[in-house]
């Protein structure tokens, strides 16, 4: 595998993750977002093979006995996955890459990686602007969206197991802050994999 970077994003359902993230695939080049699978139905907008793979059920089941999932979880009722082919695909283009996985599918991918990937949490300011959101959004039944939010709370629970937290109170506030997250560690690990660089100072 190609030495890119990993990042793992997670955040609550409501956070605004979305809209942070597109904003900083816009402005940082060279980075790649991940395509889940998910058994989750399509929302409107969503196209197959952009937001998500869709893929039903047994197909999912099939895909995990296949061993082809580097990790999955059951989020919020239903299954999420990354395939390891999703992820290779894009390291060997030379991107680094961002997994936006839930906490379960983090503490996998954490277990799994030789070279551990870069941990990310997003929050919301409050539960109540989290709730906000997810309401103005409007994509889930009442059913749905209580599930959600219990989830948080839970979810919220292991934010400190991450190494980076963001909070999104402004989205251009959160890229840009994600954005340094990236570039820094670019920074560190670009160093470390080319070896002692000469240094600046030498001036010979
Ligand atoms: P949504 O249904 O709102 O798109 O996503 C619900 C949750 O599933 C979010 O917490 C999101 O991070 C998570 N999720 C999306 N893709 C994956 C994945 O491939 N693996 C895991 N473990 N979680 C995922």
């Amino acid at each position: 595998m190609s030495s890119g970077l990993i990042f793992v994003l997670s955040a609550p359902s409501g956070a605004g993750k979305g809209t942070v993230l597109k904003q900083v695939m816009e402005r940082v080049p060279g980075l790649a977002l991940s395509i889940s699978h998910t058994t989750r139905a399509s929302r409107s907008g969503e196209a197959d093979g952009v937001h998500y793979h869709f893929t039903d059920r047994d197909e999912f089941r099939t895909m995990i006995a296949r061993g082809d999932f580097l990790e999955w979880a059951e989020v919020h009722g239903n299954m999420y996955g990354t395939s390891r082919w999703a992820l290779e695909t894009l390291l060997a283009q030379g991107l680094d890459v961002v997994l936006e996985i839930d906490v379960q599918g983090a503490g996998q991918v954490l277990r799994k990686m030789p070279a551990p990937p870069v941990t990310v949490f997003l929050i919301p300011p409050s539960l109540a602007e989290m709730e906000r959101r997810l309401r103005a959004r409007a994509t889930e039944n009442e059913g749905a969206l209580s599930l959600r939010l219990a989830n948080a709370e839970q979810e919220m629970r292991v934010v400190a197991d991450y190494e980076y937290l963001v909070v999104n109170d402004r989205v251009e506030d959160a890229a840009r802050q994600l954005a340094a997250i990236i570039y820094a560690e670019r920074a560190k690990h670009r160093r470390l994999l080319s070896g002692a660089p000469a240094p600046l100072w030498s001036g010979r």
